[in-house]
């Protein structure tokens, strides 16, 4: 990897300072992140993970109970690490301890919270960090209930813009992009955490914006979900015995099922160009759904050719894509991506956008987004579908070399469950 910083060196630091109040009928006298997971405690998958990247360095914040993390993990030799802790006098929230050890953070330095059971790449996460020029980046990932999440909103550029927290306003449509709990930050974050108890989420991250930090978001859909309550708890048990959580780490190739939006996701009206126009096709949700459930990525490849011919604005598109992940989100479902071609080659009319009225190699037949799609999500598209409902959704599939590409029919009330019945 190419990096200005000695990564080896980087300091991982685990906040394990809360009690495990609400999962109490799983585990009552132990910390949170000792909690046991397919017969080993949650945080020492992160021990493992860290380890596994060459990440060796740890810091344990512990409070509650933390004597119980000491004696268990101890100087960290027997994971080829070396593990420190701060103890805390009282309990300081997810970023309260940090300025009082500051001294002992290397420049830049992740930040785990012990109770989350996960598996992501922290390679990729890291590279993504420093190419941004981030003084601080968190993971996030659309999760099946965003309505009552904290979201986060980020630009084109991946950078964070804004942060929503619960409860919504209901008038308000929102992209599906929730604070997983996992950072990269840069020292430089901590002088502006008060002293006293905090929290990353409800107060630094949102001060640091205020205060122009440039922060970044690293979209991913790799493996992260804490342990809040005993039904997630058995759900992520699960996940591990069944190989799910280190199969979703992005290095590898997962399967996505390509579709497309306008007749097949959302009822198709001519050249939809406002968010007042997206209405949910029935069973659209529900197949989204299946595919979230089965592992498969789920990511839109849309022809807009309402941009080109300035029909809909860029901001107007982002907000029909916010409503349509409000929508989905509302009925449990999410999509991982949405790839758009706003070209259109046919030049000549009086009220078109000339810079994108180009030959360009996004618009279908043609296979750029998804390959562009599988680029960036590093997709086995061997193992992929597309389903449309125009020949060149077909079209695009065949060329991208995807297992299968179906064609359904326009509009029709649960054609795409069918179709994800058939293939899934
Ligand atoms: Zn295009």
């Amino acid at each position: 990897m190419e990096t200005n910083i000695d990564f080896c060196k980087m300091k991982v630091v685990i906040i394990a300072g809360g009690k495990g109040t609400r999962i109490a009928s799983v585990a009552a006298d132990i910390p949170k992140s000792m909690i046991p997971i397919a017969g080993k405690p949650v945080v020492e998958y992160q021990i493992e993970l860290a380890k596994r990247y060459g990440f060796t360095d740890i810091l344990f914040v512990v409070g509650h109970l933390g004597d119980q993390i000491e004696t268990y993990f101890g100087d960290g030799s027997r994971w080829g690490v070396t593990i420190s802790y701060f103890h805390e006098q009282e309990p300081l929230g997810t970023s309260g301890a940090l300025p009082l050890l500051v001294n002992q953070l290397t420049d830049e330095f992740w930040v785990f919270y012990g109770d989350t059971m996960m598996d992501f790449d922290m390679e990729a996460m890291l590279q993504a960090h420093q190419q941004r020029g981030a003084k601080a980046t968190l993971f996030l990932h659309p999760n099946d209930h965003p309505y009552d999440s904290d979201l986060v909103e980020i630009d084109e550029q991946g950078m964070v813009k804004a942060f929503i927290s619960k409860p919504h306003d209901p008038a308000q449509d929102y992209r599906n992009l929730v604070n997983a709990a996992l950072y990269i930050l840069n020292k430089d974050c901590v002088s502006y955490i008060p002293e006293g108890k905090s929290d990353f989420g409800k107060h630094i991250f949102p001060s640091l914006l205020t205060h122009q930090l440039p922060l970044a978001g690293y979209v991913s859909s790799e493996y992260i979900k804490d342990m809040g309550t005993p039904d997630r708890w058995a759900k992520v048990e699960k996940d591990v015995l069944s190989g799910k959580v280190a199969r979703l780490n992005r290095k590898y190739p997962r399967p996505a099922v390509f579709l497309d939006r306008d007749g097949v996701i959302c009822k198709e009206v001519n050249l939809l160009s406002q968010k007042q126009q997206v209405e949910l096709l029935p069973g659209a949700a529900a197949a989204i759904k299946q595919i979230n459930a089965a592992g498969y990525l789920a990511i839109i490849v849309t022809n807009q050719p309402v941009i080109a011919r300035n029909l809909c604005s860029l901001d107007d598109l982002a907000d029909i894509h916010k409503r349509l992940e409000t929508r989905l989100g509302e009925e449990h479902a999410f999509v991982d991506a949405i790839y758009f071609c706003p070209h259109h080659p046919d030049k000549g009319y009086p009220e078109e956008r000339v810079e994108y009225k180009i030959e360009c190699m996004c618009r279908k037949p043609k296979p750029g987004m998804l390959l562009q799609a599988a680029s960036d999500w590093n997709i086995d598209l061997q193992q992929s579908y597309m389903i449309g409902d125009r020949q060149w959704d077909v079209m695009a599939g065949e060329a991208a070399g995807v297992k299968k590409s179906v064609l359904i029919e326009t509009n029709k009330a649960d054609a795409l469950l069918h179709a994800i019945n058939e293939l899934l």
